[in-house]
């Protein structure tokens, strides 16, 4: 008799914010290819509907929704639309971050509060919008994608720093009082990835040596590298795994 797979999300339903490019648009694609239809969210429509073009072409079953996480009304309207109009939601991705990089004594205000508001509040307002629905049908997997910055800082990071590092402990926050429903809420640590949010960290070639050196594993990683760990997080798999945080990041934390 085979047994069932352990990791197949075939009925599940996944949210990803910030899935347009990049780490969200990876995860997608992986949480597709384990069998869960996807909504791929994000501000721009016009790149949210290219992405999903390109994923519905592999086989994927994709539905889109625009809003800005950062935007309580715009977050919650578009969350009950989509479970009014697709399905409910099974599985939420938070991924949808920036950088405004400023020396402390010079970030703005407005620098602080948008790296705040999306990096942070963001993954608050999309929880807060899916989880009554999970209580109610008694399961839930929401990922938060947090970051090396959830662990330690860098020079001109403070924002982005404060708002990962509120990230990893929102993870235990809503853990503590979600799990009793048996949703489950976890965080991936992405290392230095290759993205159009680091590009132009990649492109001087002092950082890009840094990196190299630093990481154990000697290279960038790429967003196809998170994917293994996000399959994990949103299945069955992981039904006793809650609150922590998985770091992948080539071995970065476990080094001097
Ligand atoms: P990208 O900039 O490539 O993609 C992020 C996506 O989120 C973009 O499409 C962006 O749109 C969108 N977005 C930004 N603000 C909002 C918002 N308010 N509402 C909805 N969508 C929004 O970044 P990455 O793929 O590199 O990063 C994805 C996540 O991974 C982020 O949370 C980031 O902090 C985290 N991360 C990334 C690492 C890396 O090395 N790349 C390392 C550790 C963590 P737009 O382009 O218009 O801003």
């Amino acid at each position: 008799m085979s047994e069932p797979d352990m990791f197949s999300l075939a009925g599940r339903m996944a949210l990803i914010t910030g899935g347009g490019k990049g780490i969200g648009l990876s995860l997608a694609a992986a949480l597709a290819k384990a069998g869960a239809e996807i909504v791929l969210s994000d501000m721009s429509a016009s790149r949210v509907e290219s992405a999903a073009a390109d994923l519905a072409s592999l086989g994927a079953k994709v539905s889109t929704a625009v809003f800005d996480v950062s935007n309580p009304s715009e977050t919650r309207a578009a969350i009950s639309n989509v479970e009014k109009q697709t399905g409910e939601i099974d599985i939420l991705v938070n991924n949808a971050g920036i950088h405004r990089y400023a020396a402390l004594v010079d970030m703005t205000f407005e620098q602080w509060r948008q790296v705040l508001d999306v990096n942070l509040t963001g993954a608050f307002l999309a929880a807060q919008a899916v989880a009554p629905g999970m209580i109610a049908r008694g399961h839930g997997k929401i990922i938060n994608i947090c970051s090396l910055m959830s662990e330690g800082a860098r020079p001109t990071t403070a924002n982005y720093t404060a708002a990962k590092g509120g990230l990893k402990m929102l993870t235990k926050a809503m853990c503590v009082e979600w799990a009793p429903h048996n949703i489950q809420v976890n965080g991936i640590g992405p290392g230095y990835i290759l993205t159009e949010l680091t590009k132009p960290l990649a492109e001087k070639p002092e950082f890009d040596a840094w990196v190299k050196g630093r990481t154990p594993a000697g290279r960038w990683g790429t967003p196809a590298d998170l994917a293994g760990a996000a399959v994990f997080l949103a299945s069955g798999a992981s039904d006793f795994v809650n609150g922590q945080v998985l770091y992948v990041d080539g071995g970065w934390l476990a080094a001097l």
